[in-house]
């Protein structure tokens, strides 16, 4: 299987091709520079042509064409995952969904639209059309899209209410096209959503989308200090278990983290401060000020409907999820990230334990979840890297005391989950993608089914630079 680029540009010369080298560069990476793993491995990775169709019959002639000439296919949202999901590993195409972006009809709960549709255009949207908001989205919302989040994500803003994305009732409906001879166009629910969803687009391009929405509101954003971690981390747990109190987003990070890395807030803190971050609704926020009444070892240091600093420290959900470890970064080149699950009921004597065993090596930055109808709590904590070794023995040491570690620090969807195969999304790969064109060496089962998760996959095909 020889890839027949030229014959591939040749027939879609007529459709919106990118050729500039460095547009294609840009269009050929993420943020798995996040990643000091990662970063040597992946930093050559270039497509050969980026294509931008606008609409479905585009995508399945692109799809057509390159299945027809053996030329890999990588899709592209915005670019914002950070595993080096959306990096063409062997090269070939990028299908940059950007064009893609019309927000179709809006009803009462559900919203259907185009993958391209950024989070924060969808969200103006539906508030727009009937005061509805996204149930959930990555804290990339300014500049991620919805199909990438589908398709990369896991959850985020809204899910201390909604859980995750592969929860039921998260996504209603998606509607695929497949790499074949002649691409098919496939409508998935129920059941046969978790076949392309966080499939990272190996088997499958999400070509339509119906998505839940619930009433929007002017969230309040909210910063409470406090002196000692439990007590933080504590008030966030608990605060998400007030039933009557709804609230979009609890995150508590470990001293020094708001002082250390977080600009516009450390006038406001000390090194000592462990900070709770937080989204309330307005009408919840009666119930809130009662709820951390009876806290006083929690310092409220900003509302954002009562604004009293010089300068408002923004969103404050651009400083959870992921946006922790970017601001970090920005300040500290050394730091780097796990992605963690202390699972109820044991959650907070995890972190207690890993806090005892790694501080300050790892700082705990973690978000409250939902997950199964039970207050939990994710880590996104912050690691100060040495080597590979030393993180593969952190994430080993967090493993063996219970806790779930999402590998951050590699490309493979397998590995950067529950270290084994999905045989949904491989039973539909074979279905959908028989040459196995559709982001390639991001499935390990489909390359290599007896794979031991010993050490970091290395996939044969990448291309060299
Ligand atoms: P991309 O990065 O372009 O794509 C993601 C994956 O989906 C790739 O494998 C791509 O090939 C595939 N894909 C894209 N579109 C399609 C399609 N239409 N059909 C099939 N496959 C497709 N993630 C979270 O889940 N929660 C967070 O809170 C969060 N916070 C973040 C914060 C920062 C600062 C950063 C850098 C990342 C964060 N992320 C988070 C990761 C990422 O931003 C999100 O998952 C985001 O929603 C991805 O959207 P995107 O458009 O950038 O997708």
């Amino acid at each position: 299987m020889t890839p027949d680029i030229a014959a591939v540009k040749a027939a879609l010369a007529h459709l919106d091709i990118e050729e500039r080298d460095t547009a294609i560069r840009s269009a050929s990476r993420d943020f798995f520079w996040y990643s000091p793993v990662l970063k040597p491995r992946l930093d050559h990775v270039r497509a050969d042509f980026v294509v931008r169709p606008r609409s479905e019959a585009e995508v399945i002639e692109v799809l057509r064409v390159c299945h027809a000439h053996d030329v890999p296919v990588t899709t592209r949202g915005a670019g914002t995952g950070n595993y080096g999901q959306a990096m063409p590993l062997a090269g070939g195409c990028v299908l940059h969904l950007k064009h893609m972006d019309k927000v179709g009809e809006i009803a009462p709960g559900r919203v259907i639209c185009e993958p391209g549709v950024l989070l924060k255009d969808l969200d103006a949207a539906c508030r727009a059309h009937s005061g509805q908001e996204l149930r959930m989205f990555s804290s990339t919302w300014a500049t991620a899209t919805i199909g990438g989040f589908v398709a990369g994500g896991s959850g985020g803003v809204g899910s201390v209410r909604w859980g995750s994305l592969r929860d039921l009732g998260n996504i209603i409906r998606l509607r695929v096209v497949t790499m074949e001879a002649e691409p098919r166009v496939l409508e998935f629910r129920g059941e046969e959503l978790a076949r392309v969803s966080h499939a990272y687009g190996t088997n499958g391009i999400i070509t339509e989308l119906e998505m839940p929405l619930a009433p929007a509101h002017d969230w309040v954003d909210l910063l409470v200090d406090f002196d000692d971690f439990d007590a933080a981390m504590g008030f966030a747990d608990d605060l998400a278990n007030e039933d009557g109190l709804l609230i979009k987003l609890a995150s508590v990070y470990e001293a020094p983290i708001a002082h250390a890395y977080f600009a516009r807030i450390k006038p406001h803190v000390t090194p000592d401060s462990n900070l709770v971050g937080l989204m309330v609704a307005p009408h919840a926020m009666d119930g809130f000020l009662t709820f951390l009444g009876r806290r006083p070892e929690g310092r409220l240091i900003w509302r954002s409907d009562a604004p009293d600093w010089d300068r408002a420290p923004g969103q404050v959900f651009e400083y959870g999820w992921n946006h922790t470890t970017l601001r970090a970064l920005k300040v500290d080149p050394a730091i780097t990230y796990l992605q963690v699950r202390y699972a109820f009921p044991e959650h907070r004597v995890l972190v207690r334990a890993m806090r005892e065993e790694f501080a300050p090596e790892v700082l705990q930055h973690l978000e409250v979840i939902r997950e199964n109808g039970k207050v939990s709590l994710a880590g996104l904590s912050l690691v100060r890297f040495t080597t590979e070794a030393r993180l593969d023995e952190i994430i080993r040491r967090h493993e063996e005391a219970g806790a779930l570690v999402f590998n951050p620090h590699r490309y493979t969807l397998e590995e950067g989950g529950r270290q084994k195969a999905d045989p949904r999304q491989l039973d539909f790969k074979r279905e959908a993608d028989p040459k196995g064109l559709l982001n390639p060496g991001k499935m390990i089962a489909w390359d290599d089914p007896d794979w031991s998760y010993d050490a970091i996959y290395a996939w044969p095909g990448l291309r060299a630079s």
